[in-house]
């Protein structure tokens, strides 16, 4: 039997389920307004103190940013008010819930990353009553190899793990930026996360996790272990052997680049083998900005990326903002539904003046680049967008002009879209999102949101036909370029570049190195056969010899 959920660190691992069940504060918790200071004060002093103690980077960080956010002026101001309001100590958790629930609703709007760190809040304000009333909080106390299964695991949780004995990681909830992912990836143990099922399973089950596919076998047969830990070898081995540019078993090239946010990911990037920066998301830079930056200071931010790819290709998209990246200086309306909303390209219906300056800031600093700078607006949803984007672009002197493709309709008239620009990029975490109208962020929703769905492979394949037609370099930017067989399947739908983390990209390179364009053209014309995403993967992977 199988369970399946997210893969958010690939490897293989078979172990006994180790359970971790917290203990929640839900009984009425007195307490003075003294106390419930010091309570807080001596979790952060328990934070910070295992912050000190702990070996792993990403764990030290994990904990010292929750120790931070304990000691936080705001947050203890927020905590007086509510208890002061509240004029009873017989009962202050809804005080401390409420001090909380303020900091967590201003995370959860920003969406994406920063609503994952709604968990560390409320690990704190747990934690904090937790202190006032006594109760032990269970720890990861493993006497044996295990794999640790918990409907959430808490972000010290993850950052506290015996490494001797923690095998893999399996939560219930969670996204690909939960404090899981983020740990299991620094810690190197495979992790799978919004897994549906996997709390019901006994104490002591041996089960095997695939992170890399998201699955979870179920008592395993012998045959199940060695044929998911022989494959897994094989990726790795093969991603060790394969340097240099991107190409196929034919040598059909495929340009392998990294999607970046800043100068830093571009070095990164670089150090990586990436050719080039196939998706530079400006607005990371500016989320947190209250004001709109000046044209002088972005042409600083894009030209240090630019010098960090000096004689390679850079992607620069436009700003982004809107739904789960909004940007202050941008984005004051709340809106109904987002990410059907005012995002990407749209933003010229509201904010117009701010993406011509950031259209003559990107060709400022392009023209004395030694990096080849291309630009593409996102959310380009209709031919006369991408016309407008593409006169505004080259107005100003950029020379190669494109849009993202993320939408169905995009999809579907990409021959006229194509038409208008240079190239295209997919951006299959959105496009996936609209043809299944699921929601990206909601685990509730993981299996709705694969892009190997034979409805996405389609549409993919319908773009990508309209590209070779025009003969325009099609690109895709969103995650499933970086994972492996599914690359191959792209490649065989036309796709003629992938831009991915760069920690993905020795796999998909060596990977990509061990097949032809023909046999990608099979399993992509199979998986788009198929009934299912479960069956479109597997199919495929049975045609690229896998
Ligand atoms: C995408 O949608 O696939 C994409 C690359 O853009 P983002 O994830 O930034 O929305
Ligand atoms: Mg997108």
């Amino acid at each position: 039997m199988t369970l399946s959920g997210i893969g958010v660190s690939p490897g293989v691992a078979i172990g006994p389920v180790f359970r971790v069940d917290r203990t929640e504060v839900t009984e009425p918790v007195a307490a003075t307004p003294d106390e419930v200071f010091a309570a807080l004060r001596a979790v952060a002093d328990e934070l910070e103190h295992r912050a000190e103690t702990v070996s792993l980077d990403v764990a030290r960080d994990v904990l010292s940013a929750q120790a931070m956010i304990a000691r936080d002026p705001a947050l203890i101001d927020a905590l007086a008010a509510r208890l002061t309001e509240a004029k009873t100590y017989s009962d202050v958790r809804p005080a401390v819930d409420g001090a909380f629930a303020g900091f967590k609703e201003a995370l959860s709007a920003l969406g994406d990353y920063f609503a994952e760190r709604v968990a560390d809040l409320d690990e704190i304000a747990q934690r904090t009553l937790a202190v006032l009333s006594g109760v032990e909080q269970s720890s990861l106390k493993l006497h044996e190899p295990s794999i640790i299964v918990a409907t959430d695991l808490t972000p010290s949780d993850t950052a506290a793990l015996d490494l001797n004995f923690a095998k893999a990681l399996v939560v219930e909830r969670g996204g690909p930026t939960s404090h899981t992912a983020i740990v299991a990836r620094g810690l190197g143990i495979p992790a799978v996360v919004g897994c549906a099922g996997i709390t019901e399973l006994s104490v002591g089950t041996g089960i095997l996790v695939d992170g890399r596919d998201g699955v979870i076998e179920i008592n395993p047969t012998q045959e199940i272990v060695t044929a998911r830990t022989t494959r897994e070898d094989a990726l790795r081995a093969r991603a060790a052997a394969v340097q240099g540019p991107g190409r196929l078993l034919d040598k059909t090239p495929i340009s392998l680049l990294a999607n970046s946010g800043n100068a830093q990911d571009a070095v990164v990037a670089a150090t990586a083998g990436a050719e080039g920066i196939g998706l530079f998301r400006t607005e990371l830079l500016f989320l947190d900005r209250e004001d709109e930056p000046t044209v002088a200071e972005q042409v600083a931010l894009y030209s240090a990326v630019f010098d960090a790819m000096a004689g390679r290709r850079v992607v620069v998209r436009t700003l982004d903002a809107g739904s789960d990246k909004p940007v202050p200086f941008i984005n004051a309306e709340s809106e109904e539904n987002p990410a059907l909303g005012v995002r990407g390209w749209r933003l010229t219906r509201i904010a117009d003046a701010v993406l011509n300056r950031q259209l003559d800031a990107i060709a400022q600093a392009a023209q004395n680049a030694r990096a080849d700078v291309w630009v593409m607006a996102p959310m380009i949803d209709t031919v006369a967008e991408a016309a407008d984007f593409a006169a505004r672009a080259r107005k100003r002197g950029i020379r190669a002009v494109g849009v993202m493709i993320e939408t169905p309709a995009a999809a579907l008239l990409a021959d006229k879209i194509l038409a208008e620009v240079d190239f295209a990029s997919l951006g299959t975490n959105d496009l996936t999102q609209y043809v299944m109208a699921a929601d990206r962020l909601d685990s509730r929703l993981s299996d709705l949101t694969s892009s190997w769905h034979p409805a996405v492979l389609r549409i993919i394949g319908s773009a990508g036909d309209s590209a070779m037609t025009l003969s325009r370099p099609i690109g895709v930017c969103g995650e499933a370029a970086a994972s492996p067989h599914l690359a191959a399947v792209l490649v065989g739908l036309g796709v003629t570049s992938l831009s991915m983390a760069p920690s993905a990209l020795a796999e998909v390179r060596g990977f990509l190195a061990g097949v032809d364009r023909a046999t990608c053209i099979k399993a992509a014309q199979a998986a788009c056969n198929a009934a299912s995403a479960e069956d479109a993967q597997a199919i495929a992977r049975i045609i690229l010899g896998d």
